[in-house]
């Protein structure tokens, strides 16, 4: 057998040491604490599943789906977009159904990139990013997220000839890993800079209903020009804790959506019609879910927050999305500092690195466990640093 070489350039696991570690622990009997994961530990609103149970029961929806979607599905979305973002969109032109933000997100690349080709990508970031434009053929231009910078990539730093050369640009906020928003004035420099390069604009923002202290998150769809230049990434998953549903949209400028549209018909057929019911459901019934979720996460967040300072560990409370980026202690690597956490707390959390070598320095905390086992993470982290003295501090 010849694998291609798409194959070979998947970059490798970085977390097998951790992994590894993690299996051997339990393998003891150990008990050992996950905030690594960054899927919402709440169940999907009952609601919801009513609807998707009823739906079920429907023959109607136990044939192959349209590609596209449901048209009611789109016009739901369309509706949702309106009334959360003031943003209009044509349901059938500038609205596609995905089988979650990841899988469009990885395919989106086939639309615009040759072999050859460059897309911008931020580091640290989602990887789906780069590996959906490795995949298509092209390779990436990193732009570094810095704390200096509020973790927005610096868009006059790009090289001239870089950005002439590339075909688009990718941003996600609020941000997973960093935390990091991003206001419209941000997204307008985004289209300037996007309309002077002829580039498509790909912004994930499945994060824009997960916020905190009454903050609401902006869509880059609100940007003027925006449709003129860019699509929007968002999902189910985290606004209605239906990770495991596998449904998500893009909406935006209508040729980027037909292309998509085009290459997914040849790749997918679509998303299980009860899903798509069970999601216009998410999208068009009652939204104080949401409201409830956010005052749960916000709790842990601050108290998170609470003890990573007393460990001298330096984070921006998060005003939005599901996880703090905390700067670890001097001595340590990200991977060290999350070994370490690891061996001697019990407690697993992400290495920045795990994002992109900016993300050197940092660890990722997620905020979907449990509050019982979130306490008792934090105690365990308080005992780890008070046994190692001034160390860490
Ligand atoms: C969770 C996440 C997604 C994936 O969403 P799905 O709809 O579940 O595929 C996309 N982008 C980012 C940045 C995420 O964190």
């Amino acid at each position: 057998m010849r694998m291609a070489k798409r194959i070979d350039e998947l970059p490798p696991y970085l977390f097998v040491g951790i992994s590894k570690k993690i299996a051997e622990k339990q393998a003891k009997g150990e008990d050992v604490i996950n905030l690594a994961v960054g899927d919402p530990d709440i169940p999907t609103p009952r609601h919801i599943i009513e609807r998707l149970c009823q739906a079920a029961q429907d023959p109607a929806n136990h044939r192959y789906p349209e590609s596209e979607g449901l048209p009611d599905f789109r016009r739901a979305i369309a509706e949702w977009y309106e009334k959360r973002f003031e943003v209009t969109l044509d349901p059938d032109q500038e609205v596609l159904p995905l089988i979650g933000a990841k899988e469009g997100i990885g395919h989106i690349a086939l639309c615009f990139i040759d072999p050859g080709d460059i897309a911008l990508v931020p580091d640290p970031a989602y990887p789906v990013f780069s590996i959906g434009t490795m995949f298509a053929g092209g390779s990436s231009y990193y732009m570094p997220l810095t704390e200096e910078n509020d973790f927005l990539p610096d868009l006059d730093r790009i090289p001239q000839d870089i950005a002439r050369k590339a075909k688009m640009l990718w941003l996600n906020y609020p941000n997973n890993p960093t935390a990091a928003v991003a206001e419209l004035d941000f997204f307008d420099r985004v289209v300037a800079f996007a309309q002077k390069h002829d580039l498509a604009v790909c912004h994930d923002g499945p994060y824009t209903e997960v916020a905190f202290d009454g903050y609401r998150p902006p869509s880059f769809m609100q940007t003027p020009g925006a449709k003129d230049v860019g699509v929007e990434f968002h999902s189910l998953s985290k606004s209605y804790n239906m990770t495991g549903w596998r449904v998500g949209m893009v909406v935006g400028n209508a040729r980027a959506i037909d292309a998509l549209r085009r290459v997914k018909s040849n790749l997918d057929s679509g998303i299980p019609q009860a899903i798509q019911h069970a999601a216009i459901e998410a999208l068009r019934g009652p939204q104080d879910c949401i409201e409830d979720h956010n005052t749960l996460y916000q709790r842990r967040r601050d108290l998170l927050l609470k003890t990573l300072s007393q460990m001298g560990l330096k984070a921006k409370p998060p005003r939005a999305g599901l996880y703090i980026w905390a700067r670890i202690p001097a001595g340590y690597t990200s991977l060290d500092f999350a070994t370490t956490l690891l061996e001697e707390a019990g407690v697993v959390v992400i290495p920045g690195t795990g994002y992109g070598k900016y993300g050197e320095g940092y660890i990722r905390i997620s905020l979907t466990v449990p509050d019982d086992r979130l306490e008792e993470a934090v105690a365990r982290l308080s005992r780890w640093h008070a046994s190692k003295g001034d160390k860490g501090s």
